[in-house]
Parts: C-alpha cells; sequence; structure tokens
C-alpha cells in the first residue's frame, strides 16, 4: 500500500541504462512514469524506453531484442558524433574532457583528458584511453607477478564487453582495454584472478585462495565488477 502512495506523488524516474546483445552495447534512457503502456523513441540523446513503474527488466529486454533492428536503422540516422563527450570515468574518476589543446594527451593528475579538435573525438579518447591501459595493467602486473612468482608470456588488450580477461594455456594474459574505465581495486581484482590462472587453469578452491593470497579483499571489488559492469561501455 505504502509503494502505491509513493508512486502516485512520484512523477517519474530517468536512468542511463545499457543491454549487451551478440557482444553490441546499446545504451539506452530508462524513463519510468504512470503510465500504462510502453513506448520506444530515438532522438538526439538516443534510445530511449518510457514504461510504467516496476516494469520488470527482462520485459524490457524482451521489447529491445524485438525492435533490436528498428532501433539500430535509427541510431544509425543520428549523428552519434554530434554528442560530443565532456566527461568521461577513468581509474573510476569522472575525467573532463577539453579542446583546443594543443595537443592529445591523459593529465591524469588534474583528471583531464585534452584534445586537439572535436573532429574523430571519440575514436582519439579510444586511443588515449589504450595506451594508458596497456602501460597502466603493465605495470600493475608487475607489481602482482613479484608476489606470485608466475610471469605470464604475453600481455594483449581486447576490446570485449562482456569478458574482461582470459588465461591461455600457454600463459597469455589478454585483458579488455576497457576496464580503464574502472577503480583501480577492480582492475586489480581481474589482473589478479588472470595472474592465479596461472598457476591453476580452473576456478576450483584452490585457485580463489590464490587470488585470496595476493588481493585479500578481492570478494568485493569481484562484485563490484558485476554490478558496474555496464558502464564500462561508454565508447563503441
Ligand atoms: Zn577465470
Amino acid at each position: 500500500m505504502w509503494k502505491k502512495l509513493f508512486n502516485k506523488t512520484q512523477k517519474s524516474i530517468k536512468e542511463n541504462k545499457a543491454i549487451v546483445i551478440n557482444e553490441m552495447a546499446i545504451n539506452y534512457i530508462h524513463i519510468q512514469k504512470t503510465k500504462k503502456n510502453i513506448s520506444l523513441k530515438i532522438d538526439q540523446q538516443g534510445l530511449i524506453i518510457s514504461t510504467p513503474f516496476h516494469t520488470p527488466q527482462s520485459y524490457i529486454e524482451v521489447i529491445i531484442k524485438k525492435k533490436l533492428s528498428w532501433i539500430l536503422e535509427h541510431l544509425k540516422k543520428i549523428n552519434t558524433d554530434s554528442q560530443l563527450i565532456t566527461s568521461i570515468p577513468v581509474l573510476g574518476k569522472n575525467f573532463k574532457v577539453i579542446y583546443q589543446c594543443s595537443n592529445n594527451t591523459i593529465d591524469f593528475k588534474n583528471e583531464i583528458i585534452q584534445l586537439v579538435n572535436k573532429e574523430n573525438h571519440k575514436k582519439i579518447i579510444t586511443m588515449l584511453l589504450k595506451e594508458s591501459a596497456q602501460k597502466y595493467f603493465n605495470e600493475r602486473l608487475e607489481f602482482y607477478q613479484t608476489k606470485i612468482n608466475e610471469h605470464p608470456n604475453h600481455i594483449t588488450l581486447s576490446n570485449a564487453k562482456t569478458k574482461w580477461g582470459s588465461c591461455s594455456s600457454s600463459k597469455n594474459i589478454k585483458l579488455s582495454w576497457r576496464l580503464i574505465h574502472a577503480k583501480p581495486e577492480i582492475i586489480d581484482y581481474v589482473l589478479c584472478h588472470e595472474l592465479a590462472h596461472l598457476k591453476h587453469m580452473n576456478h576450483s578452491i584452490l585457485f580463489w585462495k590464490e587470488v585470496e593470497s595476493i588481493f585479500p579483499e578481492y570478494k568485493t571489488f569481484k562484485k563490484e565488477l558485476k554490478d558496474h559492469s555496464l558502464s564500462y561501455f561508454i565508447l563503441d
């Protein structure tokens, strides 16, 4: 009853969400309001889905999947580059993106991404983040390698949106560059997880003991990664 009364006085709730379909992330704005039907529209903000309050997430996902070709076709028509990025998470902090700078660079100290101009800005930001990711992951891996006393053969970056890391039997570690959006502890968890696979190629009790031995607070950040992963799909 209280819930009902609460909803009557509540006008609407607006949230940014994302769904992954075939390795592709579809970002959308979910608006919940007092209405009876569900509606989809696409404008300069992207895909907007309005639903009654308490519509199950699974039902919204079914609708997106059903209307997928319509959605993709209309999203393509919108020039996404006209939506200028003004801030972006890097290592869990909101970095400002500023334009008309003398070169393209990331200033970690002041939490700023500096770009020369707006042209291809998403591509340039992606490139800068990939460079930073490679450097940062290597540094952190070196730190944990000494603790675990194992060394990967190669470390490469992937573009994956659902698989943050992997470790092959030939001791090659692959990491999604998108992890650079996450806070340092989450990145450390993924790195320690993959390093522990150098000793145990499974998720056995021994494996998790190994993770815990080099990163004791891993459980908290394992959960956080699961809860926040959809917010790491900012760039295509
Ligand atoms: Zn694993």
